[in-house]
């Protein structure tokens, strides 16, 4: 397992679509690991493939309950309003109010390729929103209602 190098908000990776993944190979087994690797490292709760600058659509999370890899990841359903500070791994040392809804559900393939659906709340659901939308080019920053503040860096996605 290795770290891997964080791209930066401005780096123009961060604003692509990402592809499917539809077979796990060695290759993407060892860059799951060292995506979880990689955020354990940034003490971020989660990282998506382009911020380590792989354009593939998988997230890891992990909001202190272990990783969850999620491959090929789609919001079903998603319900209430949550409003709160967001951060990113990205974008270093800032945070800014996002709303998010307080209820999601999700599909995805787990790292050996199974399909799940997951039901989350609050700092996951959140988390889960944001990562996705890492895998469509999109920020926080894009939705952040009264700018960025800056932070400690601790509890970023
Ligand atoms: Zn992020």
């Amino acid at each position: 397992m290795a770290i891997r190098t964080i791209r930066l908000q401005g780096d123009p990776i961060l604003n692509k679509a990402c592809r499917e993944v539809a077979e796990m190979t060695p290759r993407l087994k060892t860059l799951i690991e060292d995506m979880i690797e990689t955020m354990y490292e940034a003490n971020g709760v989660g990282l998506a493939a382009p911020q380590v600058g792989i354009l593939r659509r998988i997230v890891v999370i992990d909001v202190g309950d272990g990783p969850i890899v999620m491959i090929n990841p789609e919001i079903l359903e998603s319900s209430g309003e949550q409003s709160g500070d967001e951060g990113c791994l990205s974008i270093p040392g800032k945070a800014g109010i996002v709303v998010r809804p307080n209820y999601v559900k999700a599909k995805f393939l787990n790292g050996e390729m199974t399909v799940c659906e997951i039901e989350a709340t609050e700092l996951l659901a959140r988390a889960i929103c944001h990562e996705v939308e890492h895998l469509d080019g999109h920020l926080y920053v894009e939705k952040v209602i009264g700018g960025l503040h800056d932070v400690q860096p601790e509890d970023e996605e």
